[in-house]
């Protein structure tokens, strides 16, 4: 294996995946790690995140809350979604992540003058994860104040994501993505790491895929099963020790990237607030969790994968302790 991580090649990361592992524990994570507190500091950046519309019109075969299934949907208002993340901001928060399901109703006009107002409001940086859109409306979303774009590819080769994406395709998907880098605005993006049919060589394409689209943040995790879609019956969860693999391969290819430590660990009742699929995950290089904004009544329902759970900012202040990193907002 070549030792300038960024020339690391399918054949290393091959390798890597098919590491035993104590080798990756011993050797590969303690590298990755040891790479973000050079590259970064020891930080641990926290972020406020609302899912503000569980609506989709879309059928990833992946998601609970594909148009269809029968959840408890809901769309909030702008007031309320302001005021949700206020209280974020008195907490410290200066980082909001906004996320919806692909949904007709929310009009992109309200998606702007709720970026411009939220910037108004304090937030420093906003992250956007509200599906595809036309070059022209990620410029208008930038223009308003957006800072970064959030566009998962999902799976890196063509036919399978069409079959797990019948609402989309493989060339319109990556055709928006293309979009938001050629607009220069920091890309958010990813795959679902371990799907039922994902093997290891579609794994390392994922990752180089991700590398040459120079993405600011992997907002990735493994496939978690959601109840009544199509794809539970196939199989999973993915795998864990593939998660913290990717993670390391990560942060050693791309040393400045985001990568999500909001993961699970061997209890999936725990969701991606596992104290102990979280801690594995920083301690492979993954640097960034979420306090989630959603009311205890509605966080439930927004359930693109079951057990969801993810906690608010003491959750965050116990992780940056017990890792011993430094929290930054
Ligand atoms: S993954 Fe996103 S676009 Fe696909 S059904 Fe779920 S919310 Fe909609």
């Amino acid at each position: 294996m070549t030792t300038e991580f960024d020339l690391i090649t399918k054949e290393d990361i091959l390798e890597i995946l098919r590491m035993p592992e104590e080798q990756y524990r011993a050797v590969l994570a303690p590298k990755a790690k040891a790479v973000h507190i050079e590259t970064n500091g020891n930080t641990l950046t926290a972020t406020a995140m609302l899912g503000f519309s569980n609506i989709c019109r879309n059928r990833c075969l992946y998601c609970g809350m594909r148009a269809g299934n029968a959840i408890p949907r809901y769309r909030m208002e702008i007031p309320r979604i302001l005021e949700l993340f206020a209280s974020a901001h008195k907490q410290g928060l200066r980082r909001a992540f906004l996320v919806s399901g692909e949904d007709p109703g929310f009009a992109f006009d309200s998606l702007l003058k709720l970026v411009a107002s939220l910037k108004d409001q304090g937030m420093e940086w906003i992250s956007l994860a509200c599906g595809e859109f036309e070059k022209s409306q990620y410029s208008e979303l930038h223009d308003a104040g957006a800072d970064e774009y959030v566009l998962k590819f999902e799976m890196g080769q063509e036919e399978v994501f069409n079959r797990l994406n019948p609402s989309t395709d493989f060339r319109k998907r990556m055709a928006a993505i293309r979009s938001i880098r050629e607009l220069d605005i920091p890309l958010a993006s990813g795959d679902i790491v371990g799907y039922p049919g994902q093997t290891e060589e579609m794994l390392a394409e994922d990752l180089l895929l991700m590398r040459d689209l120079g993405i600011s943040w992997a907002p990735i995790i493994p496939y978690m099963p959601a109840k009544n879609t199509p794809l539970a019956l196939e199989g999973g969860p993915g795998r864990l020790d593939w998660m913290w693999k990717v993670i390391s391969v990560l942060r050693l290819m791309m040393p400045k990237v985001n990568i999500t430590a909001q993961q699970p660990g061997k209890d999936p009742a725990e969701g991606l607030a596992s104290r102990e699929g979280n801690l594995a995950a920083l301690n492979a290089g993954a640097n960034f969790l979420y306090a989630d904004l959603l009311p205890a009544s509605q966080a439930e329902d927004f359930r693109v994968i079951d057990h969801r759970v993810t906690l608010g900012l003491d959750h965050i202040r116990e992780m940056a302790d017990v890792s011993g990193m430094v929290l930054t907002f």
